[in-house]
């Protein structure tokens, strides 16, 4: 039950490689990392995830290029349904055989000549969640006037129709969900879903002419 345990399955022991620059070995590995989880994505404490990299000796430290793939669980922008995907995140990070020299950025060696993985992927992992994940390219997203699920029930709603900034919006995301989870590079491009999406309708507000109450009936009311 220890999360220690969980860590040390993406340490190796690389005792043969360090201070022998050129040296290198692949290795793969298989583990879980609890807690990896933004507002909208998230990857489940039990779910694997798997590391194949290369390990490269050179003169700094050691040098780790590889991938990490894992099942992520992401919330949709629009409609606000969970789904899953496939996350594939290339990762080159170099460790130090020295933890001072890592000091500003990146990562260190343990003293024992042991590498530690576990917080580059996680790093690499959550860089890689996606800001505004759809669904699909083309999800139609909750009525703004009732909040049903338009993938689900037509509710009769047609506040949408018509309304120019709609195409916009999913040309965009479409170029954005058609390169499946690679991080638009922290620039937030799409928006998020229900800001200012809705359109002033005109009609439907205003409460029928038809109900008007006549009071005086109760004075009506004779002994
Ligand atoms: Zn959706
Ligand atoms: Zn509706």
């Amino acid at each position: 039950m220890s999360k220690q345990t969980a860590a040390s399955e993406f340490v190796v022991d690389v005792r043969a490689l360090v201070k022998h620059p050129g040296a290198h070995r692949h290795v793969t590995l298989d583990g879980t990392l609890p807690g990896l989880a933004t507002p909208v994505a998230r990857v489940a404490d039990d779910a694997p995830i798997h590391v194949d990299a290369e390990v490269e000796s050179v003169v700094e430290g050691l040098l780790v290029s590889g991938e990490v793939t894992t099942r992520v669980t992401l919330q949709c922008a629009r409609c606000l349904g969970e789904f899953e995907r496939d996350l594939r995140v290339r990762v080159r990070e170099l460790f130090a055989l020295h933890p001072g020299d890592a000091e500003e950025e990146g990562y260190a060696l343990l003293p024992d000549d042991r590498l530690p993985m576990d917080t580059m992927i996680r790093d690499a992992v959550v860089l890689a969640f996606p800001s505004a994940p759809l669904h699909s390219p083309d999800c139609a997203g909750l009525c703004p006037v009732c909040g049903a699920d338009r993938n689900v029930i037509d509710c009769g709603h047609q506040t949408e129709a018509g309304d120019p900034r709609w195409a916009a919006l999913a040309g965009l995301d479409a170029r954005l969900a058609g390169d499946g989870l690679v991080p638009p590079a922290g620039d937030g491009l799409v928006p998020p879903a229900g800001d200012g999406l809705v359109p002033p309708a005109g009609d439907g507000l205003v409460p029928p002419t038809g109900s008007t109450l006549h009071t005086e009936e109760e004075d009506d009311a004779r002994p």
